[in-house]
């Protein structure tokens, strides 16, 4: 566990032990400015900025992003975030809304629903809102560590390293590395089934169109994934041979763009640098992740180790952290009929009540959830801090335990690894 330390000027700083903290604390040296994950604030200057080479990992993904930084063979932070997947709904029932509201017998309306341009770069809402969580998720980490470097994962595998494989250096060409990326790609390119009897979900191997055997090479156009079974009583015969002579012919060709990165992270990419200013931004592969997670770190599948990995240098083993924050967005709640500019009449709710406010992370008959609806009788609705399933309904204010406020639309949790 590490205690996120800043500078008096808000400049973050390497972070400290929890011993140390507290002493500062008790000394009235340093000062509380956030609970989760923990910060503080020194009040006096220290006697050196001395940092270490913080590398930022970013796994990013359609529904959860992991973000991990390393530092000195060591993990100091590591995060998931569950990014919002109900924008489409909502905007589809605010537009039915409106639909229905025109139709009513009421002032005219006039249509609006196509006279607005969209601007350059611009992306639909539902994306928009995954790219911007996952760039404040980064932004997040680097206000609290001094980051030199941040990586980011854009595709599963290297089209053009694959192509020409003599570009990388001796460690890929002679390793285990190599495979993980062949595998990579053969995954992609015969859409992770079994080309001959073409079941999904089983156990794979990769299979030599013709067998080494009969002359055949280790060439990627050679190669395809095939299950045991078809593997076996293939035998020694060409896929021509067994009856496929299609498959011959499709492993020649080769994937080309097949794979292409997707829009959020080119959006995440190109928005970086101005955020982020000294910081050096570059990209990795999915086969290096899984090679650097499975052989050298030797961790399971989750989103915040997969960061982890992308974040190590290849070969580098790191001590792994002890929590991980989980995050999880949410709407901040306010309704577009009330507040937007062309509103008629300005009606909202009072932001808060007994003192209690929406999405505050709050404790309920011992369940961690967010305070998700409030009545002006100091009612209140919680729902699960993660999965967002309703957990009470219409519970006492009294009953609530407050754990902390609402930052920015965002949940936040702390997990033991
Ligand atoms: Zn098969």
């Amino acid at each position: 566990m590490k205690v996120f330390v800043l500078a008096p000027d808000e400049k973050p700083l390497m972070p400290t032990t929890p011993r140390r903290a507290r002493m500062w604390l008790k000394q009235k040296r340093a000062r509380i400015v956030n609970r989760t994950p923990f910060t503080i604030q020194l009040c006096f200057e220290p006697s050196s900025r001395y940092a270490q080479h913080v590398k930022v990992g970013v796994d990013t993904g359609s529904k959860t992003v992991g973000v991990a930084a390393v530092a000195h063979s060591q993990v100091l932070y590591q995060a998931e975030i569950s990014l919002r997947t109900d924008i489409k709904r909502s905007l589809d029932q605010r537009r039915q809304y409106r639909r229905n509201r025109r139709k009513r017998q009421t002032r005219y309306r006039p249509a609006r629903f196509n006279n607005r341009k969209r601007p350059m770069g611009w992306l639909a809402p539902s994306l928009r809102s995954k790219a911007e969580s996952t760039v404040r998720a980064i932004v997040r980490v680097a206000r609290i560590l001094p980051v030199k470097h941040v990586r980011v994962e854009v595709a599963s595998f290297d089209t053009q390293k694959m192509q020409s494989p003599e570009i990388s250096g001796i460690e890929y060409q002679q390793g285990e590395l190599m495979g993980y990326h062949v595998r990579e790609y053969l995954l992609a390119k015969w859409r992770r089934k079994c080309v001959y009897c073409g079941r999904a979900g089983i156990p794979l191997e990769v299979e030599h169109i013709i067998p080494r055997i009969r002359g055949g090479t280790n060439r990627v156009s050679n190669l395809t994934l095939a299950c045991k079974t078809c593997n076996q009583s293939k035998g020694k015969r060409t896929a021509e041979e067994f009856g496929y002579p299609d498959v011959q012919v499709r492993a020649l060709k080769p994937l080309r763009d097949a794979v292409h990165v997707s829009i959020i992270k080119t959006w995440v990419i190109e928005t970086l640098p101005s955020l982020l200013g000294q910081v050096h931004i570059s990209t990795t592969y999915g086969y290096e992740t899984k090679y650097k997670r499975m052989k050298t770190l030797e961790l399971p599948k989750t989103h915040y180790f997969d960061a982890v990995a992308i974040a190590c240098e290849l070969g580098e083993k790191v001590m792994p952290g002890t929590v991980w924050y989980q995050f999880k967005c949410v709407p901040r709640g306010s309704y577009q009929l009330y507040n937007g500019s062309r509103s008629e009449h300005r009606v909202s709710g009072p932001k808060k009540v007994f003192g209690w406010k929406l999405f505050e992370l709050v404790k309920v008959n011992g369940q961690v959830g967010y305070i998700s609806g409030r009545r002006v009788s100091g009612r209140f609705s919680v729902k699960d801090a993660i999965t967002g399933k309703l957990l009470v309904d219409g519970i006492g204010h009294k009953k609530l335990i407050r754990l902390a406020r609402a930052t920015n639309g965002l949940i936040v949790h702390v997990n033991l690894v």
